[in-house]
């Protein structure tokens, strides 16, 4: 899917990075629409309702984590972070605060592209259907319950397919070790990370051709796991 004239806002005060980014986007059939500040920013998302922002965080007159969260409070139009800040605990702060994914700068254009669609992709997607992974051998259909490795009928537990659903409605993107937690075991789980390890281990067992080198339920380390997109070309 190429970006079929689709709005994206780039807020980026670094010249030379957004014009490496524009001409990317460019290329690839998006609109591009640019500002440098967090005012800006705020301003003409509401003014040119973009499909996807993206979005730096080292803003010189506010961070951009408060673009995240003023953009929360009115519209889920999708947010992909590309930051320089590579901590854990930034990436854990920009997801809660609402973005869609993260990007450490630097990053290969196919993969800006990649977390893009995904995030465009959930955009679009209808609320209560159950979506269906397919990516190399691996087929999971979370509404009939049907898991599929290399057309092997697999089992999965039912808290398993808690997991499973989870992490399949939010394919491609990261999916928090909290938010994971929360949603399976209920409010109050959000730090039994080692429910997560268990759990995550035995799925790789089940999913993965080499549960060692897991080429579908990877690990963001310190921040939480990822279905891997079918056209992530990580
Ligand atoms: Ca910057």
């Amino acid at each position: 899917v190429k970006g079929e004239g689709r709005l994206v806002l780039l807020v980026e005060d670094e010249p030379s990075m957004a014009r490496l980014v524009r001409s990317v986007l460019v290329a690839e059939g998006y609109g591009v629409f640019e500002v440098s500040t967090a005012r800006d920013a705020l301003l003409q998302a509401t003014a040119r309702t973009p499909d996807l922002v993206l979005l730096d965080l080292g803003l010189p007159d506010r961070d951009g984590l408060e673009v995240v969260r003023g953009l929360r409070a009115w519209t889920q139009t999708p947010v992909v972070v590309v930051s320089a800040r590579d901590r854990e605990d930034q990436k854990v702060a920009a997801l809660d605060a609402g973005a869609d994914d993260y990007l450490t700068k630097p990053f290969a254009a196919g993969e800006l592209l990649a977390r893009m669609r995904v995030a465009l992709r959930h955009a679009a997607s209808p609320a209560g259907a159950e979506p269906v992974y397919e990516s190399e051998g691996l087929r999971i259909d979370v509404g009939d319950r049907r898991c599929r490795v290399d057309g092997r009928e697999v089992r999965l537990t039912p808290t398993e397919w808690k997991v499973v659903a989870v992490l399949v409605r939010h394919a491609g993107g990261i999916v928090l070790q909290r938010a994971l937690l929360r949603d399976v075991w209920g409010p109050g789980s959000e730090e039994q990370t080692h429910y997560l390890r268990i759990y995550v281990s035995g799925l790789r067992k089940k999913l993965e051709r080499d549960p060692t080198r897991p080429r579908h339920l990877v690990t963001e380390p310190g921040i939480g796991y990822r279905l891997r997109a079918p056209d992530d070309p990580g």
